[in-house]
């Protein structure tokens, strides 16, 4: 695993995201076997932890044949890994390059774009595979159902690139939840393209985490053949409805950071109250004299509303850019300066984490 240090620093030091192979482990062969039982193809999304190859690899070893990412700098980490490589945001007309180095397919919206990538493909000698997105009301990417005949014929008729299939994604801007109306038009969508052009779509992608729970209950249309998976993979729910799996762990990621100051201070701060350092006027209720302790990690690197505190007896007070601190009065544990607390994650703060370079990435 040489290869990986570059990514992943080996000494811990705090605030650390800590990343619990096992688990992950665990949550992967569970859903990649269980969608392999409906004929469902799982593409694991490696963007809430950029992709870090070590643990992407666990992906890999549990059965995915697919890895996507949004970002072309994520797959390029994940070049040493042999599944496909899938770029998820729409292309970039500056980035054509990359993403036809690093992914084998893209998925896509704009004509301009398809070319480009057939283009820069042929250049190559290869072929760029397009997962052609549909939006199907959630109103973020995608192109309006009565322009898929066009759209597959002008695909078909660029060189350089080919239709892998066809893809939609919900829940994400317009919170629309994944049913069997929707997922169902994509299926009728791609059966008609594939009688209309004579063509066999390899991929029906029907969606994110939150098309999981109609696997779960039997009622995902026989035709989806893929789902696009990043945070029930990670963190064991469901986003539909936001309910936790059941064989899953929702505790594969943590946080752990270091007490900087313990001190029993006033509940309320003296003086005239203005802004906080986000431009926001705090407002305090009087508990009296607590026992405080400041955390060294802040809002550069999370936002304390996505921590969840290990010790259920503590309370997140607030945070500024550097530090974070906590009401930990009603704690039985006997903290001193030095020690660590550790807090469990939400996509935002896994998100978040993973994103501050002040942050280190612990891979037990
Ligand atoms: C991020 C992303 C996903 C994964 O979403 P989760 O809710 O984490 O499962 C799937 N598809 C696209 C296009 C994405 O950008």
């Amino acid at each position: 695993m040489k290869a990986f240090d570059k990514f992943v620093r080996r000494k811990i030091v705090y605030p650390c995201l800590s990343i619990d192979k096992e688990k992950l482990t665990k949550n992967a062969k569970f859903l990649i076997e269980t969608c392999e039982k409906k004929q469902v193809d799982v593409m694991a999304v490696t963007k809430a932890f950029c992709a870090i190859p070590e643990v992407a690899e666990i992906f890999v070893k549990a059965g995915a044949r697919y890895l996507a990412d949004s970002r072309v700098e994520n797959l390029k980490k994940l070049s040493d890994l042999s599944a496909n490589k899938v770029l998820l945001r729409l292309p970039m007309a500056d980035e054509i390059e990359d993403v036809v180095s690093y992914a084998n397919i893209s998925l896509n919206s704009e004509r301009s774009t398809i070319k480009a990538l057939g283009d820069e493909a042929k250049k190559r000698n290869c072929t760029h595979g397009i997962l052609l997105m549909i939006d199907l009301g959630d109103l973020r990417e995608g192109i309006l159902p009565s322009d898929v005949s066009s759209m597959v014929k002008f695909i078909l008729d660029t060189s350089g690139v080919t239709l892998k299939g066809v893809g939609v994604n919900l829940t994400c801007y317009g919170g629309v939840i994944p049913d069997q109306n929707n997922l169902g038009k994509l299926v009728d969508l791609a059966r008609q393209i594939e009688e209309e052009f004579d063509v066999k779509l390899d991929i029906v992608s029907g969606g994110n985490s939150s098309s999981y729970y109609l696997v779960e209950n039997g009622n995902l249309p026989k035709g989806i053949t893929n789902l696009r998976l990043g945070e029930l993979l990670l963190l064991g729910r469901e986003t539909a409805y936001g309910n936790p799996v059941k064989n899953t762990c929702d505790d594969a990621f943590c946080l752990k950071a270091q007490i900087v100051e313990l001190k029993e201070k006033a509940s309320m701060p003296t003086g005239t109250i203005g802004m906080d350092a986000f431009g926001n006027v705090p407002v305090f209720e009087d508990e009296g004299i607590m026992k405080r302790a400041i955390l060294a990690v802040g809002r550069q690197d999370v936002s304390p509303d996505d921590l969840i505190p290990h010790d259920k007896n503590i309370e997140i007070l607030g945070a500024s850019s550097d530090h974070l601190i906590l009401n930990v009065t009603k704690s039985e544990e006997t903290y001193k300066v030095g020690d660590t607390l550790s807090f469990g994650l939400t996509y935002g703060s896994l998100l978040s984490l993973s994103t501050s370079s002040y942050v280190s990435k612990e891979v037990l």
